[in-house]
């Protein structure tokens, strides 16, 4: 994967080259008879993190100004230093006060952070999964299930449904269904309602389009000529695989609940094929504050929460080994190296080496509402949207 090693910022300024207009509106970046990008050096400005002084350039085509730092994921940060940390906090397990109190600032400011992170990741997964399009690396097979978690109240549940490959386990796609709680106790029930009666009730079918979304997130990224092996459990939307002649399902349904005895071999082979499902259902738990159990830690927007999900997708594909067992020898095969993505393990530095720009990505309709942070949390009343028009 075309992918720098070295960050925009740490690039000498006569050696760095603008690689396209970063102004959505460009004749330059126009999809259908693009103008040629051309643009001129225009001076440098300081600023109080270093790099100290910035070059400045003026795109010939639109006649917007620009800079270096337009280009790094640091752009407009008053902290570069603190993408790395929060990242990496993010992924350890730590809550946005926690890294505060490790790092300095306030944690209100770690959790704008860490949007710009989710979204750097998204963006990221999206062109990793360009490139295994391109170069028609998907023939593994798969395995699907949803985690089930929350954001600002339990009566708002939420199922992040992840796609993964069995052998490299890479996690391949990330789809999210807000639905409405089953509660058993009258009392439950009652605040339950009175809740969806102020707020409004979670949209029915949140399951359903959630599978289709990434059914067909799959089937694009996918050879057409491939024939897709997947396992799943027996929830019923998960159905919606078997609309598509490509995709072979099979079912192992979940055992009931209950403790001692010896396991039937059914419920072996379901534990045996969705192994992975399993396990990663539990690290992304371990790993994020915010879905543990019984924590004050949890997150307040449904949006937000999916884009943690990605930064941690980003750190399982190309950071983390895959598999921690394995030893140093293996250490430094992630599952983006075993899958032949990309050639070594990256660092967390690497992830950050330069932005990407939503205009230049075509991203799925549900993946763009979580960008823009379009997904409501009724709980919350008024949810602000990402309108940002140069940041991002
Ligand atoms: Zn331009």
């Amino acid at each position: 994967m075309d992918w720098p090693t070295q960050r925009v910022e740490n690039i000498p300024a006569d050696e760095f080259v603008p690689p396209h207009c970063p102004d959505a509106g460009c004749p330059s970046n126009r999809e259908t008879d693009p103008v040629p990008f051309r643009c001129i050096r225009k001076g440098w400005y300081r600023r109080q993190a270093a790099p100290h002084r910035v070059r400045r350039y003026l795109c010939t085509v639109c006649g917007r100004g620009f800079s270096q730092q337009t280009f790094a994921v640091s752009y407009y940060l008053k902290h570069p230093e603190r993408l790395v940390p929060c990242a990496a906090g993010l992924c350890a397990g730590s809550s946005f006060g926690q890294i505060a109190d490790v790092h300095g600032g306030h944690r209100s400011s770690w959790a704008r952070l860490s949007e710009r992170i989710g979204r750097h990741a998204m963006l990221l997964h999206a062109l990793v999964l360009e490139e295994i399009r391109a170069r028609r690396l998907l023939v593994e097979p798969l395995v699907y299930d949803h985690l089930e978690t929350f954001a600002a109240c339990q009566d708002y549940p939420i199922g992040i449904g992840l796609l993964a490959l069995k052998e490299s386990r890479f996690v391949l796609s990330v789809d999210a269904a807000m639905h409405a709680r089953p509660r058993r106790l009258p009392w439950e029930r009652a605040r339950r309602d009175s809740r969806y009666r102020r707020w409004g009730r979670p949209p029915r079918g949140a399951y359903a389009r959630a599978v289709a979304a990434t059914r067909d997130r799959l089937l694009a990224i996918s050879a057409p000529d491939v024939r897709l092996r997947l396992a799943t459990d027996a929830h019923p939307a998960y159905r919606r695989f078997d609309r598509s002649p490509r995709i072979e399902r099979a079912v192992h349904p979940n055992p009931p609940r209950r403790r001692g005895g010896p396991r039937s071999a059914e419920v072996r082979e379901r534990h045996r094929q969705l192994w992975l499902a399993d396990v990663l259902d539990k690290l992304v738990r371990h790993e994020t504050a915010g879905h543990k159990r019984e924590t004050i830690a949890f997150m307040r927007r449904h949006a937000c929460l999916v884009l943690r999900v990605f930064v941690n997708v980003v750190r399982r594909n190309l950071v983390a080994p895959r598999s921690k067992r394995a030893g140093r020898a293996q250490a430094h095969v992630t599952p983006a190296v075993r899958l032949g993505v990309v050639d070594e393990r990256w660092s967390w530095s690497r992830i950050f080496a330069q932005r990407i720009f939503p205009h230049r990505i075509a991203l799925p309709d549900d993946w763009a509402a979580i960008y823009d942070k379009r997904l409501n949390t009724p709980m919350v009343g008024k949810n602000t949207t990402h309108r940002l028009r140069y940041a991002y």
